[in-house]
């Protein structure tokens, strides 16, 4: 059997928003102070193929949520020496406003999502006021437009996607949240996406207060933990530790993405 297709794997960060602690958490036996979110999407990279995982929000988005991108994500890629025009396939962890959205930047991609995903932004759940809030409706008829131009590769469950990269749903956090398992040159890592927003709520199991099935959720971890090669090879989807315990590829990179394949500090 021959060995699986190694990744580059890196975090671009466009956005960072303000939080306290007791925003970030459903039980609140928690030190409270300063808990501040970043916003990311990832990119897994090899010789011949590049994936982009999520798209993150557009200016428009950022200002009717009150939240400030800090640079575009195609720029993001961009620095990292990726033409979003050119990529052709796009993951799409789940559908809330901060992880879809820009399309337009990607006009070669389909988009990987899961068909409960899909299902979950468009149905029922949807009426009510609170399941509906991280959704953003152009984003959602956005990718409705995208299966109509054929553009959608829908999945069910878990998928190998390519050798060395393969996706997961776990739900909890949105009904068809997936994570990405990538190999890169120091083992198994999961970009566990929204299925832990900070390495605490792994930690602690005390999950983020947005969420459609705690006990999928928690589940979700114990996914993270089975197909992670150990618990530092987790990526949490919205900690500005990453920022910290991960190398940016260069110098000129610093601040602006960082490395997921190299070990954490
Ligand atoms: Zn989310
Ligand atoms: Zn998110």
């Amino acid at each position: 059997m021959s060995s699986p297709t190694t990744y580059e794997l890196f975090a671009v960060k466009y956005g960072t928003h303000e939080r306290r602690a007791a925003e970030n958490f459903i039980f609140q036996d928690i030190h409270d102070g300063p808990m501040p979110l970043d916003y990311f999407v990832w990119v897994a990279k090899s010789p011949d193929k590049t994936y982009v995982i999520d798209t993150g929000f557009d200016e428009a988005t950022g200002r009717r949520r009150d939240r400030a991108i800090i640079r575009n994500p195609a720029a993001g890629l961009s620095a990292l020496g990726i033409d979003a025009t050119a990529v052709e396939d796009v993951i799409i962890t789940h559908l809330h406003y901060d992880h879809v959205g820009n399309f337009e930047i990607f006009p070669r991609a389909r988009f990987h999502l899961q068909d409960r995903e899909m299902a979950y932004a468009t149905g029922r759940y949807m009426c009510h006021d609170r399941l509906r809030l991280p959704f953003d409706i152009e984003n959602v008829t956005g990718m409705v437009r995208q299966v109509y131009q054929g553009r959608v590769e829908f999945h069910d469950g878990d998928e190998v996607l390519d050798s060395g990269l393969s996706l997961h749903r776990v739900g909890g956090h949105s009904h068809g949240l997936q994570i990405v398992r990538v190999h890169t040159q120091r083992g198994w890592v999961v970009v566990a996406s929204d299925a832990s927003h900070f390495y605490a709520h792994l930690e602690t199991g005390n999950p983020f207060p947005l969420v459609f099935n705690v006990g999928d959720l928690l589940e979700g971890h114990r996914t993270c933990r089975r197909l992670a090669d150990s618990e530092q090879h987790i990526v949490p989807g919205h900690d500005p530790l990453v920022m910290q315990r991960y190398p940016a590829p260069s110098s000129d990179l610093e601040g602006i993405a960082v490395r997921l394949d190299v070990a954490p500090r």
